[in-house]
């Protein structure tokens, strides 16, 4: 049996990302720590991108920032800045690279990859390799399956290049809505990196995942009605459930992170920049009182009106494009940056709340707390 002090499940964007915040700080000078994870190598397969409040703390990895985004809906296009929060997107390859580099440097830090994890007692990890033994373990492994209930925010994208100036680099789409709108929320978000070089990806919140033909067929749609030609050089599919992450299992020795670890925005799969706070927070408590104390992931508050409009986007997939137009139309760019990424104030969130259909809203809400009581 192999014993550390720390020893991480997953090694993944939250696992690497707390052994990372621990060893800047200096949390594991005299204390060991062992990552498990069952990848034998580290490829891109997905990009992050996030409104960066951090002082772009991952500069190398950023393979692009914007200070200005649209909102596009019956070809109405709201022009947002974000100035003050730049959107960045960071390359995943890049990021493991970064990070594995710093961690290498540390005589401390062991990393055991082609490790399968098979079961967990209390602080014994039962592996494909070895039996491992931590005083304390974080755990990224998900352990819940979604309910029938559930949906999914699911999507699958290509990074496509053309000879043609096509894409305007300043500016992304986070969501244009001007695609069909049936059996789900369904928008198209552009990433143009360059005039010449973008990520297009087609989005949809619904509880059926699609085949990847007819994601492939959405995409040349879009493709074909906006006159773009170009060799695809990187694919991206992911499938974010937006359900509550059962953490039931948690105590001061095992502690769920990242998306286990109720990390993940549910009303919009965002979780890069909740994984840092979390991370660098953590890392500061072990640092500063030589014991865990584990951060919220965010103000409940998040959690219930999540919720709520996790139930509205069940139920009016179609009201839902109008609804997000006006409330980007409607509130100053910071105030729905802030809300977006758990900052807001009460007077902000009043405001948000403000600018959704309220009976709409109110209904949903009263259904909700039938369904909670029962
Ligand atoms: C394609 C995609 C794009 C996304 N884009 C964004 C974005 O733009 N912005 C944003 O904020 N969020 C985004 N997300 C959501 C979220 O940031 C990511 O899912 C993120 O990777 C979650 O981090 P994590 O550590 O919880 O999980 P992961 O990064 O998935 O890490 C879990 C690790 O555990 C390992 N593992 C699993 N089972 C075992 C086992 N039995 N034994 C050993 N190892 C195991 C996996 O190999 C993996 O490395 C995206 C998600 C996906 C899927």
């Amino acid at each position: 049996m192999k014993e550390f002090d720390y020893i991480i499940l997953g090694g993944g964007l939250s696992g690497l990302s707390l052994a990372y915040h621990m060893h800047k700080l200096g949390c594991l000078q005299y204390k060991t720590l062992c990552i498990l994870e069952k990848r034998n190598k580290y490829d891109r397969d997905k990009n992050w991108s996030y409104w960066d409040f951090d002082n772009n703390l991952f500069s190398k990895c950023v393979i692009k920032s914007w200070n200005k985004f649209n909102v596009i809906w019956k070809n109405q296009k709201l022009d947002i800045d974000c100035k003050h929060s730049p959107y960045r997107t960071i390359d995943s390859k890049k990021f493991y690279n970064f990070i594995l580099q710093n961690l290498n440097k540390n005589k401390n830090i062991k990393i055991v990859n082609n490790c399968k994890i098979l079961n967990i007692k209390k602080n014994i990890i039962k592996t494909n390799k070895d039996l491992f033994l931590g005083k304390i373990i974080f755990d990224s492994l998900v352990k819940t399956k979604p309910s029938k209930s559930s949906i999914y925010q699911h999507f699958f994208g290509v990074e496509i290049e053309t000879k043609k100036e096509v894409f305007n680099k300043k500016i992304l789409d986070l969501m244009n809505f001007d695609c069909k709108q049936d059996n789900g929320l369904h928008f198209f978000y552009i990433l143009p990196f360059t005039n010449k070089k973008a990520l297009i990806e087609t989005t949809w919140y619904s509880n059926k995942i699609k085949t990847r033909r007819e994601y492939q067929d959405e995409i040349q749609t879009y493709l074909e009605l906006h006159n773009i030609e170009g060799k695809i050089t990187f694919t991206e599919f992911g499938v974010i459930p937006l359900n509550f992450q059962n953490t039931n299992y948690a105590t001061n020795i095992h502690v769920p992170i990242g998306t286990a670890g109720n990390l993940t925005r549910l009303s919009t799969g965002y979780t890069f920049q909740a994984i840092q706070t979390f991370s660098q927070s953590l890392a500061l408590s072990l640092k500063q009182y030589k014991k865990i104390i584990i951060p919220s992931a965010r103000p409940k508050k998040y959690n219930f009106l999540d919720e709520i409009l996790l139930h509205v986007i069940r139920n009016n997939p179609k009201r839902m494009p109008s609804i997000f137009f006006n409330l980007f139309k409607k509130n100053n760019p910071k105030t729905i940056i802030n809300f977006l990424t758990d900052r807001s104030n009460f007077i902000e969130d009043i405001k948000i709340i403000s600018t959704m259909p309220i009976i709409l809203f109110t209904k949903t809400l009263f259904q909700y707390v039938l369904r909670w009581k029962k």
